[in-house]
């Protein structure tokens, strides 16, 4: 049974005009100890979908449909008592801007020790004791004095060091980590990332880690799922999307990516932006920025289909019927940053890329 298992889930904003549809169908499962990387770009449900997992979704939003469970447990619709003690204990979270997790009328060794004291069965001299070894852990020098310094008194690396700690010292077994990096120095992204994935090995914590980096992804995870407007447009083995994206999007996003060992003129890019919510197109979501676009996308909604490897894509270029779909339609003219033929399917166009992402 996996650890984490998200089933059509789907989370809806009322508003006066109607209600909009943010996660439509999502669906994934992650095993103990194991890097799920979510990836996409910004509005296309992956702090959402972290959110909902978490029980922190923003009012109005809800869960309108779909189950999650944590260990063959539902825990979506969890009263608020009951949600609290398993976030911490059971799911720790990390997010982007560490000033919004610390308290900074409180000691990290206050909110290290609390942490502790309301999930642990430990009383508050070994709470002490566990977050100055935690603070070891997570590389702050010095940890038995800086325990009693206050948040303001650590640089921003070394604050997110400290909400690493505080999101694993509960020994959760799944950490949502989101753009963990994002608000860090370029040269400190690295170190914290490293820092992450060793504890969780360490201690056998799976994470779910939310971000728009697909470096960020190659580096750290085991299997990577794809965002686009709601919905998963890939989910497979990080390596194999890497090496052999499936769908149009995500070939999008690798050939997006500088690569040091293949010189090119122009990075490719794609076209358009992603659709807002009140206005995500029909059929396929993608199809006014794909290149392969035929009738069928425009008309029908693809859904996750084996696409080779270990690799789901939705996208009808992977449908068993889709070469004579393609026949009927006319796929419009390819233009730069296009996925093009090859690209959607194993190829060696993004090998440089892939080699410098990994
Ligand atoms: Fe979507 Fe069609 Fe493009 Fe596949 S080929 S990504 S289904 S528009």
């Amino acid at each position: 049974m996996p650890l984490l298992e998200v089933q059509e889930l789907r989370v809806e904003f009322p508003t006066r005009r109607g209600v909009l549809t943010a996660l439509d169908g999502v669906s994934f499962a992650i095993e103990a100890g194991e890097v799920l990387g979510v990836v996409g770009e910004s509005g296309a449900g992956k702090s959402l979908t972290g959110a909902a997992v978490i029980g922190l979704l923003e009012p109005p939003g809800r869960v309108a449909g779909g189950q999650i469970l944590l260990d063959g447990r539902r825990i979506d619709g969890l009263p608020y008592e009951q949600m609290r003690r398993i976030r911490g204990r059971e799911i720790g979270a990390i997010f982007q801007d560490p000033l919004t997790t610390l308290n900074p009328l409180y000691t990290v060794g206050q909110q290290l020790a609390e942490t502790m004291l309301t999930h642990l069965p430990v009383n508050p001299a070994e709470a002490r004791r566990r977050a100055i070894r935690w603070l070891e852990d997570v590389g702050i020098p010095g940890a038995a004095q800086r325990i009693d310094a206050y948040p303001h008194e650590f640089s921003g690396g070394m604050r997110q060091r400290v909400v690493i700690a505080l999101a694993l010292c509960a020994e959760p077994r799944l950490v949502i980590a989101d753009e963990p990096t994002t608000a860090l120095d370029v040269s400190i992204q690295a170190q914290i990332i490293t820092l992450l994935k060793g504890l969780c090995r360490e201690h056998g914590t799976a994470i779910m880690l939310i971000t728009h980096d697909m470096g960020v992804i190659a580096e750290t995870a085991d299997r990577v799922a794809v965002m686009y407007a709601g919905r998963i447009a890939e989910i497979g083995p990080v390596r194999d999307v890497i090496k052999h994206a499936r769908h149009p999007y995500t070939v999008g996003l690798m050939g997006s990516i500088p690569s040091l060992s293949a010189r090119v003129e122009r990075l490719a890019q794609i076209d358009g932006a992603m659709p807002r919510l009140a206005a995500i197109p029909p059929g396929c979501a993608f199809h006014p920025r794909c290149g392969h676009a035929f009738a069928r996308c425009k008309s029908e909604r693809p859904e996750l289909m084996d696409a080779g490897g270990s690799s789901r894509a939705a996208c009808w270029l992977h449908a068993a019927d889709s070469a004579s779909a393609m026949v009927a339609g006319a796929p419009r003219e390819a233009r730069p940053g296009d996925a093009r033929p090859g690209d959607a399917r194993p190829g060696a166009a993004r090998q440089g890329v892939a080699d410098d992402a990994r």
